[in-house]
């Protein structure tokens, strides 16, 4: 089985994207400048935006995080963000989601500037992506498009089946596949016999975040298995494939940790 190495695809990535920032540092006399909010104290959002700052600065990108309380008001948030988008040196910026309760995330991703907004969580963007006219799509899907391409997976004419139906994950993946021609099936927790739909995939695309869900029985000789998910267990993170087998039928698969979680991260950048 072919191990889909992300960790690996990221670090050349963002060497690539450390040059690319010192030529345009020099032509545009700044660095880009990248701006996360996080508001509240969830303690894989602290994870996920302290890599992310730390592979913006080894990317030379000027990179700032607003720490702010978990009972941040509405208004405090968007004059923030209507402040970022009004800031010249601020080309991109990022609401970490998800967003303390009583927080109206659609209202406030709505109100990102679409051309800074570099999750791609827009409805401008998204909007655009569904019409084939996108300029960004979102990180997970589009790191996972990058390795497949890496490694020269054909997707033309392929049946892959996303297992979860998200707005950051399952739908715009459909939608980057199908623009791949590939034959897209998307399930969710009302599929009607899951492992039957899997045994016909050429592809299976699992974003549901339940620890070895996904088992090797299920699958087809010769699948090719991408695993976004990302679960705590007691010995560490797993994702939403049974690792155990899956190296007898599967032609290709992502690791976790070191699959698609440090494409994401290289994408966003
Ligand atoms: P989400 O919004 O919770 O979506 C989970 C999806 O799984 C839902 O569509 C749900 O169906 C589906 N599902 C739940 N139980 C199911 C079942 N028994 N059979 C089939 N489908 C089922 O999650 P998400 O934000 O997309 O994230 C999914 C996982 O990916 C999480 O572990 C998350 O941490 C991880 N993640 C990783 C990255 C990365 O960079 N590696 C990025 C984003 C997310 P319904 O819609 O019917 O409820």
């Amino acid at each position: 089985m072919e191990i889909l190495d992300g960790k690996a695809l990221a670090l050349k990535r963002r060497a690539a994207l450390a040059e690319w920032v010192a030529a345009h540092r020099d032509k545009a006399g700044r660095a880009p400048g990248l701006t996360v909010l996080l508001a509240g104290d969830d303690p894989a959002s602290a994870t996920y935006v302290r890599s992310k700052e730390k592979a913006a600065a080894k990317a030379g990108i000027q990179g700032e995080v607003q720490r702010l309380p978990a009972d941040i008001s509405e208004n405090e948030l968007l004059a923030r963000i209507e402040a970022l988008n009004a800031d010249e040196t601020v080309d991109g910026i990022l609401v970490q989601l998800p967003l303390p309760q009583g927080l109206d995330e659609d209202l406030l991703l709505d109100a990102i500037d679409p051309s800074k907004d570099v999750d791609g969580f827009h409805p401008i963007n998204s909007g655009a992506l569904w019409q084939q006219r996108g300029q960004v799509a979102p990180c997970t899907p589009q790191g996972i498009m990058h390795l497949l391409a890496e490694h020269s997976i054909e997707l033309s004419g392929q049946h892959a089946v996303i297992v979860g139906r998200s707005n950051i994950v399952g739908r715009p993946m459909a939608e980057l596949l199908l623009q791949q021609h590939a034959t897209v099936t998307i399930a969710h927790s009302r599929t009607r016999d899951l492992p039957s739909l899997l045994g016909g995939a050429d592809i299976v695309v699992a974003a549901v975040g339940r620890p070895g869900f996904i088992q090797a029985n299920w699958l087809k000789e010769g699948a090719v298995c991408i695993d976004v998910g990302i679960n705590r267990i007691e010995d560490g993170l797993v994702g939403d494939f049974e690792w155990q087998g899956l190296d007898q039928v599967a032609r290709a698969a992502t690791p976790v940790p070191g699959g698609v979680g440090p494409m994401t991260i290289a994408t966003l950048l």
